[in-house]
């Protein structure tokens, strides 16, 4: 058989003739050209018969053939296309302005779903932040256009990359699970631009909206979906219990003067934060001595324990009524962080009622939203929030990719 049939079998592709191939110091390059002669724009893909240049020897590179680094090569051409000006012709093997072949660049995002990046950099020799870049051009192909239609039921999240300078926005469908939407940014008008993605129409039919207690998101849902239901995420409600209780713990250490009694102090902050049931023994006779030594910080320690049970409570009237005696108890508790947080939750009562009633917060797709935490801590290093945006969707949106597998021609199922 020769060995250009041989390779055009082994690359699989439709619309693609193999010429010749030779070996460089870096391993096989294979000498490609369209098997259409006419060449066609990559803007519109019609077919244009003025040439504008060449560029020889463009480079593609291809998956690694036996461990030896394989790429394609073609003198591409540009067209002078009536619709869109000078572009580059359209070649089958690659999107256009990629230096990577498709197989090459499915590959690296099957790989980005599951791996973290050490391995996926290591396995095929690129740059993080070209999986960044390939990341982008597959979403563009794949994702669903239709992902807002029929949204009911949201949640609303900011996301802190680049050690917490910056932040993206996303939109969570609760019942499909899965990340819809995403921009660079926090503020009102971040949201504002989803809920004009999302048109008049779909706006008015969303009934519930779970996000943190952030004025810009309020306001903007507010303005956009007044009919839909606020509910407030239960976490970030229990997180301002638990910066009070660390806010008491500070101020009590600054205030004493004993190196012992401030060392003792210091130490107590990881027991203090931990849920009571997940207490060990010891930890348990740690919170018992604070309790004879410590009234205030005690004190402070079972405000934010209470709060998480009653957020746990299942009876809708049972919970509200807690909850009242609980805000009751913070605003008279002579303790300035939680007298602060009664009144955060007293003004913002409605959502967090709602919560209690509903069940729903973030947390419900808490799985997912665990996962896009991960995904965002690995992306640090890609060049652009574009990136991270489409690492997010890749992996929180998109199906399960598989791996490229490429049949012989003789094969009844090969393209
Ligand atoms: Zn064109």
């Amino acid at each position: 058989m020769r060995v250009t049939k041989v390779l055009s079998n082994i690359l699989g592709m439709k619309h693609i003739v193999v010429r010749d191939c030779v070996f460089d110091e870096e391993g096989l390059v294979i000498d490609v050209a369209p098997s259409t002669r006419i060449a066609r724009c990559s803007g519109c893909g019609r077919q244009v018969r003025r040439l504008y240049d060449h560029r020889r020897g463009r480079i593609w590179r291809h998956l690694d053939l036996g461990g030896m680094r394989v790429q394609l090569r073609y003198d591409v051409r540009r067209v002078d296309c009536t619709r869109c000006g000078v572009r580059t012709e359209y070649v089958p093997w690659a999107e256009p302005d990629s230096m990577f072949t498709r197989p090459f660049e499915d590959q690296v995002a099957y790989l980005a779903q599951r791996m973290d990046k050490t391995a996926i950099v290591g396995l095929m020799g690129i740059a993080w932040r070209t999986v960044g870049s390939i990341a982008e051009r597959i979403v563009q192909r794949l994702l669903p256009r239709d992902r807002l239609s029929g949204v009911r039921v949201i949640g609303v999240d900011e996301l802190s990359y680049r050690k917490h300078h910056k932040y993206v926005t996303i939109i969570t469908d609760h019942e499909t699970g899965k990340v819809i939407w995403a921009r660079e940014g926090k503020s009102a008008a971040t949201l504002d631009a989803f809920f004009a993605e999302l048109g008049k129409e779909r706006c008015a039919q969303l009934s519930t909206v779970t996000m943190d207690l952030s004025q810009a998101y309020i306001a903007s849902v507010k303005t956009n979906a007044p009919q839909a239901q606020v509910v407030f995420d239960r976490f970030h409600v229990q997180r301002l219990a638990h910066d009070a209780l660390d806010e008491v713990r500070r101020a009590l250490v600054a205030k004493h003067t004993d190196t012992e009694q401030r060392r003792v102090l210091k130490k107590t902050r990881f027991v203090l934060q931990k849920n009571p049931e997940n207490r060990s023994s010891a930890e348990r006779r740690k919170v018992a001595q604070i309790q004879t030594t410590n009234q205030p910080l005690y004190r402070a320690m079972l405000l934010k324990d209470s709060l998480a049970s009653i957020l746990d409570r299942q009876q809708y009237y049972v919970a509200r009524d807690q909850l009242d005696g609980w805000l009751a108890w913070a605003s008279r508790s002579k303790l300035a962080p939680f007298v602060r947080v009664a009144r955060t939750i007293r003004k913002h009562l409605g959502g967090i009622l709602a919560y209690l009633n509903t069940g729903l917060s973030n947390g419900r797709s808490e799985g997912l939203n665990g996962k896009a935490r991960v995904i965002t801590r690995r992306s640090y290093g890609l060049h652009s929030a574009q990136s991270l945006i489409a690492m997010l969707f890749l992996c929180c949106s998109l199906p399960a990719l598989t791996p490229v597998k490429v049949l012989p021609k003789s094969h009844p199922l090969a393209c």
